[in-house]
């Protein structure tokens, strides 16, 4: 089974295509689709080129599907949430930044957090103070 991406309110799958698929919003409101990477770490982005995104600023990420807001208030507002299904079916919830040109994203099990990208750090203390 490949992984696959879901939406943590509706379950509704993200993975199409080889992509992970968000609507979004920019700084200014406007709205577009981003499609991401599955591969955790890799931060390649596709995106209309009508749809600018600045570097440093907050992307809102939405479900296409049920369009709730995908902010992970719990860790902090910065984060975007879904629930990535590994190949052994195995569920985790993955985090990453909403902020255009920071690399970071963690991968959460129940007792394991695995960091990739290499502005992790700067969120680190918003996991270790919630699941350590
Ligand atoms: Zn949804």
């Amino acid at each position: 089974m490949k992984t696959d991406f879901l939406c943590p309110k509706c379950g509704g799958h993200l993975s199409v295509g080889g992509f992970v698929i968000f609507s979004a919003t920019n700084i200014k409101g406007e709205q577009g689709l981003i499609l991401l990477s599955p591969h955790l770490g890799d931060y390649s982005k596709i995106i209309h080129p009508s749809f600018k995104i600045l570097v440093g600023s907050k992307v809102n990420y939405f479900c296409p599907i049920c369009k709730v807001n995908l902010v992970a208030h719990e860790i902090h507002q910065d984060m975007v949430h879904m629930v990535m299904i590994d190949e052994n079916s195995e569920k985790h919830n993955v985090y990453f930044s909403g902020i255009e040109g920071e690399f970071c994203t963690f991968k959460v099990s129940d007792k394991n957090i695995e960091k990739f990208g290499e502005t992790s750090a700067n969120y680190e203390k918003f996991f270790a103070a919630r699941h350590i």
